[in-house]
């Protein structure tokens, strides 16, 4: 527009000059009056023939090209865009990894019993009591190298930690892991349950550190942040 506005001065400027250059002589050769000059130029700058240099009509194929390029860009960006949600999805599930926690509370109840002599003997566990059916979880990231019956413990399973600490759980009424299998903390792994010698329902818990010295798993939770 600033063109054709520009051209459209430079045209009636022009026909301006002349029209004033020939004034005086204008009725004499029948010259258009400068009134219709004037109007002439107006009908040049809305529209009327194209000056020279304007736009040529590009060719259809140039368009079929850039269409074709528009669509590589697209595909291009289609990638990009995969990849930066795939590298975002996996920044995630590591940052969920890193915050999960180590150690969880393998279930919900009553602490009922603790590490230590009891009854003349010594009880190597705690004990937490709630209904038969409530969910045990794995207390730590682990492998499951036992699972099925056991004496006194009724049903146990057993979990070696990567440290190699094992853990115990006992009396459940049943287990949903098989042994070679890796378990998180937080899955549940069996529910609670009266089995072996159990005067009640509850879970029987133990740590045994290095897989063989049996601890007072209570500190040890404490010290990981679960407390019984
Ligand atoms: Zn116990």
């Amino acid at each position: 527009m600033v063109v054709a506005a520009v051209a459209a001065g430079a045209f009636a400027a022009a026909a301006a000059g002349q029209t004033l250059q020939s004034f005086g002589t204008a009725e004499a050769e029948g010259v258009a009056p400068l009134a219709n000059t004037t109007d002439a130029s107006a009908n040049f700058a809305l529209g009327g023939d194209a000056p020279a240099g304007a736009p040529e009509l590009v060719p259809a194929a140039h368009y079929t090209d850039a269409s074709a390029e528009v669509q590589k860009l697209d595909a291009s960006l289609q990638v990009t865009q995969n990849r930066e949600a795939r590298d975002a999805a996996a920044a995630k599930a590591a940052a969920d990894e890193a915050s999960r926690p180590k150690t969880c509370l393998p279930a919900h109840g009553t602490f009922t019993s603790g590490f230590g002599a009891r009854w003349g003997t010594t009880h190597y566990g705690i004990d937490i009591a709630n209904a038969i059916g409530t969910p045990i979880y794995a207390a730590s990231d682990g492998t499951v190298i036992d699972a099925g019956p056991a004496s006194g413990f009724g049903l146990w399973v057993r979990i070696q930690l990567d440290d190699g600490t094992i853990q115990v759980y006992g009396h459940m009424n049943s287990f949903s892991v098989h042994e070679g299998q890796k378990v998180k903390c937080g899955q549940q792994i069996a529910e609670i349950g009266e089995r072996g010698q159990a005067t009640g329902p509850h879970l029987h818990f133990e740590v045994w550190l290095n897989g063989t010295k049996k601890i007072d798993p209570r500190p040890w939770l404490a010290a990981r942040g679960v407390y019984v």
